[in-house]
C-alpha cells in the first residue's frame, strides 16, 4: 500500500505535497519522494524512512521548485525494501522527464517484465511501477497522456497513478476501482490523493473521485477526461474499511468512520461477550471498531492499552524480527483500568498473529481475569496480490490454523471474527462491488505464478 499526492498550479507545489504525505504517511513508511518539473526539467527528493526523516530539513522542500508535484510514500508490495524502488520514479521518455507515483499493485508483471527485458529494456528498480514508464516509452503515441493510455491497455491489476511529465498532469485509476483516489481544487489549483484526510490538512475542497477506468490530464486549459478503460465490474478494497485508510477519511463515497464503527457492531450483534466488565481498543486502528462493538453491546468501554506514538505501525516494518521488538516498543497496560476484569478487546484484524498473542500476555501480566479476544474482519486467509502487503498463506495463521488452534496460540478465554457476510451486509453499496479476496479467496483477477512479493523479488535479481 502507498500514499500519493499531486498539486498542479500552485506556487507552493512542493510544500503542499509535503503536507499531503505527512497526512498519508499511515499508508506507507518504507520510505517517501516528491518530483517537481518546471522549465528547468524535474527535480526530485526521496529517501527511506518516514516523511519527516526523509524531509528532516525543510530546506529541501523549498529546493523543489515549480508549480506543479507528485508525491509517494512507500509501503513495498512489489519490489524490495531497496532505496532505488522508493518513489516517485524518475525517467526519461523521448527526452522528457517523466515522474510516476502509484498506489496498488500490478499483476501480470512477471510476463511483461520479461517480455520487455527481452525486447531489450534496462530496468532500474523491481517495482512493478516502472514497467508502465517502459510500456510508455515503447509508444507511439505523440502525447505523453496518449502514451499512458496505451501502457495502462496492457496491464492488469490495482492502480491509482499519479505522472508528471512537461506536458500536464496525468491521473489514472484502474477499471476496478481497487484502491481509493480523490480529487480536489485548493482555490484555482488542482490536488490528487491517495486519502481525502490528505485534502483537508492543506485546506482544498474534495471534488470527486477519480472514477474507475478513468485516465485524465490537467494541463494549462484545466481539467480533461482523456480516455475511458473499457468497464469491469466495482472491486473496492474492503480492507482499506476494515484497517487501512484513516478513520477522517471519505473513501469510495463513504466515511471510514461511520463504515468501521458499523463493522464494531455488527459484530457485537454476531460474537457478543457476555459478563465482560469492559471493552478496549488496539489503538489507533481499532478504536472505531470497539466504539461500534462497546454501544451496541452496552458494555462500558475503556482505554486499557497506551500505544507509544513515535514507534511506527509494526506491520509495516517488512521482517519478523523487527516486528516483534516494535509491538513490545508501541504498547503498554493501564493497570487500574484492566485489573480483575473481564476484558473484550477488539483489533480490526489478525495477520500472523503477533500483536495479539503479545497483547494478551500484557493483559494477563495486568491482572486482567479473562481476556475475550474479537475481530472486526474475517479470517484472513489468502495473500493480497493488489496492493496489501500480506504473506503467503503458510504465514497467515488462518492460511494454515482453525479458529481454535488460532485461540489456543493467543492465549485467549474466547476468540471470535466478524463473518464474511456480516462484513459485506455492513457495507453501505451491495457486497459484490468489493474485493474480498484476502478472507474468501475469490480473486477478481486471478494473479499468475510467481507474482507473490518474493518470488518475484528473487526471479528480478536473477534476471537482470
Ligand atoms: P499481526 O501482528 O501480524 O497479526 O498483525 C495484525 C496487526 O497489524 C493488527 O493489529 C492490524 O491493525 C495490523 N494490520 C493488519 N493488516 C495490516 C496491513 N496490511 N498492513 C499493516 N498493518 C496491518
Amino acid at each position: 500500500m502507498c500514499g500519493i499526492i499531486g498539486i498542479y498550479g500552485n506556487p507552493e507545489a512542493s510544500n503542499l505535497a509535503y503536507l499531503g504525505l505527512y497526512a498519508q504517511q499511515h499508508r506507507g513508511q518504507e520510505g517517501a519522494g516528491i518530483v517537481t518539473i518546471d522549465d528547468r526539467g524535474a527535480h526530485r527528493h526521496m529517501g527511506q524512512g518516514l516523511v519527516s526523516d526523509v524531509f528532516s530539513n525543510r530546506k529541501v522542500v523549498e529546493s523543489l521548485p515549480g508549480s506543479r508535484a507528485i508525491g509517494h510514500t512507500r509501503y513495498s508490495t512489489t519490489g524490495g525494501l531497496d532505496a532505488k524502488n522508493v518513489g516517485p520514479l524518475l525517467f526519461n521518455v523521448q527526452n522528457q522527464p517523466v515522474a510516476i507515483a502509484h498506489n496498488g499493485n500490478l499483476v501480470n508483471l512477471k510476463a511483461t517484465r520479461l517480455r520487455l527485458q527481452r525486447d531489450g529494456a534496462i530496468f532500474q528498480t523491481s517495482t512493478d511501477t516502472e514497467i508502465i514508464i517502459h510500456l510508455m516509452a515503447r509508444s507511439n503515441a505523440k502525447r505523453m497522456v496518449d502514451r499512458t493510455v496505451d501502457a495502462l491497455s496492457q496491464v492488469e491489476g490495482a492502480y491509482s497513478l499519479l505522472i508528471l511529465t512537461p506536458e500536464g498532469l496525468i491521473a489514472a485509476r484502474d477499471p476496478r476501482g481497487w484502491r481509493p483516489f480523490v480529487i480536489g481544487r485548493l482555490g484555482e489549483s488542482w490536488v490528487f490523493a491517495s486519502e481525502t484526510c490528505a485534502l483537508d490538512l492543506i485546506g482544498a475542497q474534495v471534488l470527486r473521485d477519480v472514477q474507475p477506468g478513468e485516465v485524465l490530464q490537467i494541463d494549462d486549459d484545466g481539467l480533461a477526461t482523456v480516455h475511458q478503460l473499457p468497464a469491469q465490474p466495482l472491486k473496492h478494497c474492503i480492507f482499506e474499511y476494515v484497517y487501512f485508510a484513516r478513520p477522517d477519511s471519505r473513501i469510495f463515497g463513504d466515511n471510514v468512520d461511520k463504515m468501521r464503527r458499523k463493522l464494531g457492531i455488527t459484530l457485537a450483534d454476531e460474537a457478543p461477550a457476555p459478563g465482560a466488565d469492559i471493552t478496549i481498543s488496539v489503538p489507533d486502528s481499532s478504536n472505531t471498531a470497539a466504539l461500534g462493538y462497546a454501544d451496541r453491546s452496552g458494555i462500558r468501554h475503556e482505554i486499557g492499552l497506551i500505544r507509544n506514538h513515535y514507534v511506527g505501525r509494526s506491520f509495516i516494518r517488512p521482517e519478523q524480527r523487527l516486528r516483534d521488538l516494535t509491538v513490545k516498543l508501541k504498547f503498554n497496560t493501564v493497570k487500574g483500568v484492566l485489573e480483575d476484569r473481564e476484558v473484550v478487546i477488539v483489533d480490526d484484524s489478525i495477520v500472523r498473529g503477533t500483536t495479539m498473542r503479545r497483547l494478551v500476555r500484557l493483559l494477563r501480566q495486568a491482572g486482567v481475569k479473562k481476556v475475550h479476544v474479537r475481530i472486526a474482519s474475517p479470517p484472513i486467509r489468502h495473500p493480497c496480490h493488489f496492493g496489501l502487503d500480506f504473506p503467503t498463506e503458510q504465514e497467515l495463521i488462518a492460511g494454515r490454523d482453525s479458529v481454535d488452534q488460532i485461540r489456543e496460540y493467543l492465549e485467549a478465554d474466547t476468540l471470535e471474527y466478524l463473518s464474511l457476510d456480516g462484513l459485506r451486509n455492513s457495507m453501505d453499496r451491495p457486497g459484490d462491488q468489493f474485493c474480498t479476496a484476502c478472507f474468501s479467496g475469490d480473486y477478481p483477477i486471478v494473479p499468475e505464478a510467481g507474482s507473490d512479493k518474493q518470488i518475484f523479488e528473487n526471479s528480478v535479481a536473477g534476471a537482470d
